[in-house]
């Protein structure tokens, strides 16, 4: 049987994925999975709404799926993975590609990982040869170890945020889950999220950013910066769309700055990922006035060279002042439908 095209977006935390992989959800031939890393977790041992507002487990799609699933173990899995993926091991992770052996060395688990991708191809594409699974896993460990694993076609987007917008983004207050949930996503400080980002975008750019190793990883890497994404939504999904190799029909845009989202089937990821309808894409812009100085001056001195790599400015634009305090605590969580970013 062919490999089936997974569509992966790497990359950092709140770098508007979800957003980028609910729109790519719309076309045809396209399966949003949502953050497959976190299915054995979230999805299959703690029953959390797919992105068609079930459970998991009343959703008629990953009935089918975990009935392919039946003899792996989700809480081992979702145990060994955590340990395979973590940040300590992004050294040695490195080194091995740099070698040409499998970044992420393998494990009998992959087995049930390989199986999910073929069960979701079987399931979720209507048609297996022209279709893409879109994975929003984002850690570029995760996407290391899914390109070592058998039939799957892996083609990398790399989601790149301003790191000064990330780092507002992570100090705001969200549920996990949807209004359902009351716990939180996590809230890292500002230079832990500043290192965060600089750390993941470089590893995402050295594991398939570089000269490709041979014919069969070139054009597999993409970069979209998530500004370039809100200002040109159409424009910006039929380029992704083409990366991938599928052609940009049906594109779900009424007009240039809004998009017609009908519900996912995505396992897991940002609360955003349940919002429908048409929807505004518009920049995200109020941690321009929202970062305080000094926080403004600590993300960018952490991240200075990469900022400049991926094209963002070293200085706060003119005309925005920034606010007194920092962050803004408590923050009541917006609509879900003015925010943008996942
Ligand atoms: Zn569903």
């Amino acid at each position: 049987m062919s490999a089936v095209r997974v569509l992966y977006l790497a990359g950092s935390g709140r770098s508007g994925s979800t957003l980028v992989t609910t729109v790519l959800g719309q076309l045809p031939g396209f399966f949003a999975a949502g953050e497959l890393r976190y299915l054995w977790r979230r999805g299959i041992l703690e029953n959390r709404p797919c992105g068609c507002g079930s459970p998991l487990a009343d959703c008629p799609l990953w009935t089918r799926v975990r009935a392919d699933l039946i003899t792996a173990d989700p809480a081992g899995i979702a145990a060994r993975l955590a340990e395979r993926l973590r940040l300590r091991g992004l050294p040695a992770l490195l080194r091995r590609h740099r070698r040409g052996q499998p970044p992420v060395p393998g494990h009998p688990d992959d087995t049930h990982l390989a199986r999910l991708y073929a069960s979701i191809a079987e399931h979720a594409l209507p048609d297996r040869a022209s279709g893409v699974i879109v994975d929003s896993s984002k850690l570029p460990p995760y996407g290391a170890l899914l390109g070592s694993l058998p039939g799957i076609d892996l083609y990398v987007l790399h989601v790149v945020r301003d790191p000064r917008a990330t780092a507002y983004s992570w100090r705001r207050r969200r549920p996990l889950d949807g209004r359902a949930d009351d716990r939180l996503m996590s809230r890292p400080p500002v230079w832990k999220a500043a290192l965060l980002w600089l750390v993941w975008n470089t590893a995402t750019v050295r594991l398939w950013g570089g000269r490709p190793v041979d014919d069969s990883t070139a054009g597999r890497y993409l970069r979209v910066r998530y500004e370039d994404f809100v200002a040109d939504p159409a424009g910006t999904t039929a380029k992704i769309a083409l990366f991938v190799g599928a052609t940009p029909d049906d594109l779900p845009f009424p007009t240039p700055d809004t998009v017609r989202l009908t519900p996912t089937h995505s396992a897991a990821g940002n609360p955003s990922r349940h919002r429908t309808g048409v929807v505004g894409v518009v920049a995200d812009t109020e941690w321009l006035s929202g970062l305080s100085t000094r926080a403004y001056a600590v993300v960018t001195g952490l991240t200075g060279v990469a900022l400049s790599r991926f094209g963002y400015p070293l200085r706060r634009p003119t005309g925005t002042s920034p606010a007194a305090t920092f962050p803004p605590d408590p923050v009541v969580p917006s609509s879900p439908a003015t925010r943008q970013e996942g």
